[in-house]
């Protein structure tokens, strides 16, 4: 089998996915990606990482980073050319984060991470979606990653749009759509952390490869509230 940084490559793990014991259906219906996937998905996928991070110790680093971002003692750790030049060979995540779009949260930034650290999905409103869940499949049953943070923050807009629900042009509908789910006529900070928790359920619920990986102590997801006032972030599950 190929591997890809030591690790099951990815077009291995969609074959598998197809054909194997890895039950998983992918097919591309109009520019979507339709994928129907069994209980018994990922007997067969043992990511490679030599070093793996447990969620605990790697909800501690995340947590530990941002106390240096509030206290503006960041360390820029992992930033230097001969690291870059090492992760060239491979990488290893120690966390995933679902975060939003805003400029306002910066994930390497807020957490004090840096090269290979962390498997970034952003999206307006931190939403769970069909291609924000096939990342995070991707980086917790290939890679290794055993933690995922839904990090939702402070004054999100895409939330505020979901309270408004009015119309919006193009396809920003799309996002706030998403959203609406998780709401029902709560005030914009509850509605965050409604939706924070609304799409990490959703991750669990709509993925069989993640949850999976929760049932056997692989992979922990937690949500997780930014204060964009303040810089803090606060665990909230
Ligand atoms: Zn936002």
């Amino acid at each position: 089998m190929a591997r890809i940084n030591g690790f099951i490559g990815r077009r291995d793990f969609l074959k598998l996915a197809g054909t194997g014991s890895l039950a998983i259906a992918a097919t591309t219906i109009s520019g979507s990606l339709i994928t129907n996937t069994s209980k018994t998905a990922i007997a067969d996928v043992s990511p490679a990482n030599p070093n793996p991070v447990n969620p605990n110790q790697a909800l501690k680093l995340l947590l530990d980073g941002n106390q240096r971002f509030i206290q503006q003692k960041r360390q820029y750790p992992h930033q230097s050319l001969a690291h870059l030049q090492l992760l060239a060979k491979a990488q290893y995540p120690f966390a995933a984060i679902l975060g939003c779009a805003d400029s306002r949260v910066p994930t390497e930034i807020i957490f004090d991470q840096g090269l290979g650290d962390l498997f970034v999905v952003r999206v307006a409103g931190n939403v769970a979606s069909d291609m924000a869940i096939g990342s995070l499949e991707y980086t917790t049953a290939v890679l290794g990653t055993q933690l995922i943070v839904v990090l939702g923050h402070k004054n999100c807009g895409a939330v505020a749009a979901a309270i408004k629900n009015e119309p919006l042009p193009g396809r920003i509908g799309y996002v706030v759509e998403g959203i609406k789910p998780a709401l029902s006529n709560l005030n914009s900070t509850d509605a965050v952390i409604a939706n924070i928790q609304y799409q990490a359920n959703k991750l669990q619920q709509s993925s069989a490869i993640l949850a999976q990986l929760v049932d056997t102590g692989k992979l922990k997801i937690v949500s997780a509230y930014y204060n964009i006032d303040t810089g803090k972030i606060t665990v909230i599950t």
